[in-house]
């Protein structure tokens, strides 16, 4: 039945790159097995052997997706369906219009270029390990510098643009501007910079509960309990350890989130890390089972995909009434740990507020402020406003203005992420672009399920998670992500009802 979703397209050219593409996606479903397993049950000795088969296996994609053939039945099918007159939101449509988007990408590219960033970035993270371990900025610097100048030249494979830092963004944010994000983030550091300043002066609430011993063996077997009971399915996905968590996929029906435990930090590694990355396998899941194997089965963007996992993460995880169904468990399950804690302290633990300098510890009122920093300095420094060489100042000028805090060393500054090394700028805004969209998509939502707050006290999320499915999680790819905001919520990208939201819980928690 999903063959003939596809088959109906009468277009040999479609038809032919249709079988291309989906041995293409085969193999990059590959890679993130190869990935996955790095990351999970690889032995270190295992490292070397790895990198040149995920190395040989992308260079091979790379080669056969941007072939000229593959431009030929690309450029045909776009003239057989407008010919045809395809209707816009068409399967079909949503197909071209994703494929072209990342032929162009990998065309516009030269491979030399690919290939000297890639040396240069595997040379970076050596470096940056290094320098994060001496606190050294100095040591990392060559390397970021050589990073900026090959984004600026990459920016230049896309000229013209409104400004360079948009070929970088719509990497990761497809159609989003510079001016656009930076209208939000000005928008929400008006408001959000005052806010921290008023509960910093409020007294300060106890999550001495989130580090009391829980035993590891049972965390795990928590966390898989908790997050079968919400909805994702375990007969297509698992849940799995790594250093870092994470959600990959290789197929629809095969989703791979990973946690972390660790015995005096459930809540934050385990528990709530959890739930965020079954945010992200619940997206992939609800997929229409038509888009495996195509490019449409990815998620519309970065930051659709973040909104996703912050919702299930903070607006149903933090959310009181989530609190009341989840407490009698965790006292069940973990007996006399927390038989002494009521809903309100657990509530208040859960959504403490403490500027701290490091982005992954960050609760929901700093963590945009992390996000801002990150953006305006990569901003300044592909603009040329800013040199290298003085990012460890301004990094901490900016922690001290917006957080109040200056960092003790570069290694708990601009040094922490190991993102810059990987070349991955134009990445972070995706964050918070994520967090505003998960509240303007959690309030229309509210709007269709009116009772949503005594249906999660209750535990029932069937209704929440069937409303996603249906308006954010089955189109998959097909839509840019503008147009799906706007499809879903009515609204272009608006930060007004987060900040609301934010005051709504966090005056009501400290009391202003
Ligand atoms: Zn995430």
């Amino acid at each position: 039945m999903t063959a003939e979703r596809w088959e109906q397209y009468a277009s040999d050219a479609f038809q032919n790159l249709f079988r291309e593409v989906q041995r293409f996606t085969r193999y990059v479903y590959i890679l993130h097995l190869l990935s996955w397993d790095q990351e999970t049950y690889m032995p270190p000795g295992g490292t070397e052997a790895r990198a040149r088969q995920i190395s040989t296996l992308a260079s091979l994609v790379h080669q056969e997706a941007s072939s000229p053939r593959i431009g030929e039945l690309l450029a045909q099918a776009e003239a057989d369906a407008q010919a045809q007159g395809w209707p816009p939101d068409s399967d079909g449509m949503g197909f071209l219009r994703e494929f072209r988007r990342r032929y162009d990408r990998m065309t516009k590219v030269p491979v030399e270029w690919v290939r000297a960033f890639t040396q240069l970035t595997s040379e970076a993270q050596v470096a940056w390990r290094q320098a994060k371990a001496e606190s050294n900025f100095a040591r990392f610097a060559p390397y970021l510098k050589r990073i900026v100048d090959m984004k600026r030249e990459y920016a230049q494979f896309f000229a013209p643009y409104d400004h360079i830092y948009d070929p970088l963004l719509d990497e990761f944010e497809p159609g989003m501007k510079t001016a656009e994000v930076q209208a939000v983030f000005d928008r929400l550091r008006e408001v959000q910079v005052p806010l921290i300043q008023t509960i910093r002066e409020r007294p300060q609430v106890s999550d001495e509960v989130l580090y009391r011993p829980f035993p590891v063996d049972k965390q795990r077997a928590f966390v898989r309990e908790v997050l079968a009971h919400i909805g994702f399915d375990f007969h297509r996905g698992r849940v799995d350890e790594s250093a870092h968590p994470f959600t990959t996929s290789f197929s629809i029906n095969d989703v791979r989130l990973t946690i972390r435990t660790a015995e005096r930090d459930f809540f934050r590694q385990a528990l709530y890390s959890g739930l965020h990355e079954m945010g992200h396998g619940l997206y992939v899941q609800g997929v229409d089972p038509a888009y495996e194997e195509t490019p449409l089965m990815g998620g519309a963007s970065l930051g659709v995909h973040e909104s996703q996992s912050r919702l299930w993460e903070n607006l149903v995880g933090r959310s009181r009434a989530f609190v009341h169904w989840l407490l009698p468990r965790l006292q069940a399950a973990f007996p006399g740990t927390i038989d002494d804690v009521d809903v309100e302290t657990l509530y208040r633990a859960i959504n403490r507020v403490e500027p701290s300098y490091i982005r992954i510890e960050a609760d929901e009122v700093t963590y945009n402020l992390h996000i801002m920093l990150r953006f305006e300095l990569e901003v300044a420094l592909l603009e040329g406003r800013l040199q290298v060489e003085d990012l460890p100042q301004a990094w901490n000028e900016r922690m001290q203005a917006y957080l109040g805090l200056t960092p003790p060393d570069d290694a708990h500054g601009v040094l922490q992420d190991i993102h810059w090394s990987q070349g991955a700028l134009g990445y972070f805004p995706t964050y918070t672009l994520g967090n505003v969209m998960s509240v303007q998509i959690w309030e229309r939502m509210a709007q269709d399920i009116p009772d949503v707050d005594a249906k999660m006290q209750a535990g029932q999320f069937q209704d929440v998670l069937a409303w996603l499915q249906e308006h954010v999680y089955r189109p998959g790819a097909k839509f840019p992500p503008k147009d799906l905001l706007r499809r879903v919520t009515g609204q272009a990208l608006n930060p007004e009802p987060y900040l609301a939201y934010l005051r709504r819980k966090f005056g009501e928690i400290y009391g202003f």
